[in-house]
């Protein structure tokens, strides 16, 4: 075996003479921050790419998480799911609202919508689903509970780059969606964001409040923050718009090969994507149906011959210590949730990831199954 490691993603960079005119541009025009041209242009393009007309960049996903909530003007309480990066809740709880945990489908790994009716109090003020793993929400059903209750829905869309479906992005839906351009998704800037509005005054707001409240030099609006991406993020990010759709391709042929040599390994189980028109592969879960102690091992097993596969979601949110002693974090109430983290497991999933790599981690799965079989 050889001793390289393999993460469970790796950025996808274009070469660095591309970015270089970028920062010379930078160099030259001295503007660093505060909705330079790069910004600009890279709003612009991003709207344009994705098929949505209002988009707010970020320093980072989380800080446009908060603002989006400021911004929709969200208090009370917020159903959400226990399944998901921790950023989703605490950025409630950076906003003083109470976290409402909803159990997930076991299929989308996603909220389920017949859950979050009954979790609904007379303090709820919204919805915070995750279209996890880049899998569509259900949506509709979402937006029919949502109209019903007059609650707002705001998507942590951090995993969802990309992804369309019925001929529209899925970042259309709801009041609002949240894109994480981390380090490690599916398209990055190193660190940066984007809230996604319905329309220019919402966008407006967003602006706002992610520059401190200032609405010209003199007035400040809001009580904001400061979540501007800067114009070297902004310039990458722009680089990075051109070479997405090779990478997302590639990423494709990586899932692919995943599923063909997957399907005669007992015991694991591929999570099926979800009918969409594009889909971004951001991550590959699978399931050790043998449940969390054989999970475990296998994670063990790959870790020990470089492979460092990754426990996407485990623990559950509800589990940490600032979460477990909530209402709606009672382990009885999230079965689904506990029992997919019990048993997910992500392996590598990047671009460049060589196919014969691919086939190697699928063999030392299977011999980590094996292996139980034998202890
Ligand atoms: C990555 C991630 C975030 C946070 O985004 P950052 O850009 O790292 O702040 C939020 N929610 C989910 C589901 C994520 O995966």
């Amino acid at each position: 075996m050889n001793d390289s490691k393999t993460y469970v993603t790796r950025p996808w960079l274009p070469p660095l003479s591309e970015f270089l005119p970028y920062l010379e541009e930078i160099w030259r025009n001295k503007t660093l921050t505060n909705n330079g041209p790069f910004h600009q242009r890279f709003e612009a393009a991003l709207c344009e790419h994705l098929g949505v007309e209002h988009v707010s960049l970020f320093c980072n996903g989380t800080i446009a998480l908060v603002t989006a909530l400021q911004a929709l003007g969200i208090e009370g309480e917020v159903i959400t799911t226990p399944y998901s990066f921790v950023a989703t809740v605490h950025s409630l709880v950076w906003n003083r609202i109470e976290p409402v945990f909803v159990d997930i489908d076991p299929h989308s790994c996603n909220l389920d919508p017949r859950a979050i009716e009954a979790a609904i109090t007379p303090r709820t003020t919204a919805i915070l689903p995750v279209h996890c793993y880049g899998t569509p929400c259900a949506v509709d059903e979402i937006q029919a509970v949502a109209d019903r209750h007059g609650l707002r829905v705001l998507y942590d869309a951090a995993h969802a780059f990309g992804v369309r479906q019925h001929g529209r992005s899925l970042l259309a839906h709801g009041d609002m969606s949240v894109l994480s351009f981390h380090a490690t998704k599916v398209f990055q800037t190193f660190e940066g964001g984007a809230v996604i509005c319905r329309d220019a005054r919402s966008k407006a707001q967003v602006d706002y409040l992610k520059n401190f409240g200032f609405a010209n030099e003199v007035t400040v609006v809001a009580t904001g923050i400061n979540g501007k991406m800067s114009e070297v993020n902004a310039a990458f990010g722009l680089l990075q718009l051109e070479h997405v759709d090779q990478a997302l391709a590639l990423r494709a042929a990586v899932d692919a090969r995943y599923r063909e040599q997957l399907a005669l390994v007992e015991g694991v189980h591929c999570l099926p994507r979800a009918p969409v028109d594009t889909d971004n592969h951001a991550y590959f879960p699978v399931l050790v149906t043998a449940g969390e102690t054989v999970r475990d091992r296998v994670y063990a097993y790959l870790r020990q011959h470089g492979v460092f596969a990754r426990r996407y979601f485990y623990p559950l949110i509800s589990d940490f210590p600032m979460y477990r002693n909530l209402p709606s974090a009672a382990p009885e109430r999230l079965p689904v949730a506990r029992s997919v983290a019990q048993q997910i497991l992500c392996l590598p999933i990047f671009p460049d990831l060589p196919l014969d790599k691919v086939d190697e981690i699928c063999r030392l799965l299977a011999l980590a199954l094996e292996s139980r079989h034998a202890a």
